[in-house]
């Protein structure tokens, strides 16, 4: 149930509401659905009399059933949300590039690509210490050992890091040396790791689920907001359809939807999407033509070698040029939809 109260109530009345609702055997949390309205939303196993809550002072309205994603709507930031990491913006009509490989290996072949990334302009160093494979007798990350070949990479580049925890205990070791805790798509639906992300003190960058719908990530998004992260990114990765001469197919027409749905920042996986390394750079221009603010790509020097994920990597000796490109892409966007606003 979501009780919007009236604009003008004051402090005291809502407060008052608050006990009425909490003596009924309610638990309430503050909601942001709009700059200026302010409103509770109630869960309880038995939902209380819509009447009698209507009939308590400054309460405007009543919404019976499913809350919306109010955190994570567009109406409770209208201006979009912007999350610092490190030195890097993200958010607010600059386009963020994250790359890197889908395995943490070796740290020196680490620490290379991440110059490379560096020097092309990347803004980010991707890479997975733990990793949520589909056949269980595929390699399963380094675990804490790549964890710190990710900080020797940071240190020597400065790139901040974005890798997965799988499960609250790799959270917990993925917190302390990343920067920025992916959310896998296998994990989208995993709401106690989704609560512990909303816990924990690095931003969040959830990525859809193979069979999720645009609602099912808003409200993915909302139990971390909810539990009091308020940086989230979220990415669109691919989804399961007929198709079989790709991966998954990249949902591109979910990224204006979202940008109309929700302040946090879209970015698109084309590497996991397509599987296919000569499919990653159209799509990843068609993202950015799209209103994307991000991209995630993965790379890998000797793809026929890599631990995983090799026929999807890119050539890192491509990335400067392929980051140029996307950038000025981005920008000439940018100018459009100023013109056309
Ligand atoms: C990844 O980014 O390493 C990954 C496993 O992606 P996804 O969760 O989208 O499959
Ligand atoms: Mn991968």
């Amino acid at each position: 149930m979501l009780i919007t109260m009236q604009r003008d109530c004051s402090p005291a009345v809502l407060d008052r509401t608050r006990q009425v609702l909490e003596s009924l055997g309610c638990r309430l949390r503050a909601a942001e659905k709009g700059p200026d309205s302010a409103l509770i939303v109630v869960s309880a196993t038995r939902p209380p009399d819509p009447e009698l809550v209507r009939s308590l002072k400054g309460v405007a309205s009543v919404e019976q059933g499913t809350v919306p994603a109010c955190r994570a709507s567009i109406s409770s930031r209208p201006g979009g949300t912007r999350i610092e990491v490190g030195p890097v913006t993200i958010g607010g009509g600059r386009l963020t590039v994250i790359a890197g490989p889908c395995a943490v290996e070796d740290e020196d072949r680490l620490v290379d690509i991440a110059r490379r990334m560096k020097d092309a302009g990347v803004d980010l160093l991707r890479g997975g210490a733990y990793k949520p494979r589909t056949n269980p007798y595929d390699f399963q990350g380094l675990g804490e050992r790549g964890l710190r070949m990710l900080a020797a990479a940071r240190h020597e580049t400065g790139l901040p890091v974005v890798t997965e925890a799988v499960d609250e205990a790799s959270l917990e070791r993925v917190e302390e040396h990343a920067d920025v805790i992916q959310i896998g798509a296998r994990n989208m639906h995993n709401y106690a790791l989704l609560k512990r992300a909303g816990r924990c003190s690095r931003p969040v960058f959830l990525k859809r689920g193979f069979a999720a719908s645009l609602d099912d990530l808003l409200q993915a998004a909302e139990y971390v907001l909810d539990a009091g992260n308020p940086r989230v990114m979220l990415c669109e990765r691919g989804i399961r359809t007929f198709s079989d001469h790709s991966r998954f197919t990249l949902d591109l027409a979910i990224v204006p939807r979202l940008k109309r749905r929700t302040h946090l920042p879209v970015f698109v996986d084309p590497s996991h999407a397509t599987g296919v390394r000569d499919s990653v750079v159209p799509l990843a221009r068609a993202a950015v033509a799209c209103g994307a603010d991000g991209l995630m790509v993965e790379v890998h020097p000797e793809p026929e070698r890599a631990a995983c994920d090799g026929p999807q990597a890119l050539d890192p000796a491509s990335m400067p040029s392929l980051v140029r490109d996307l950038r000025e892409l981005s920008a000439l966007v940018a100018r459009r939809e100023e013109v056309a606003s």
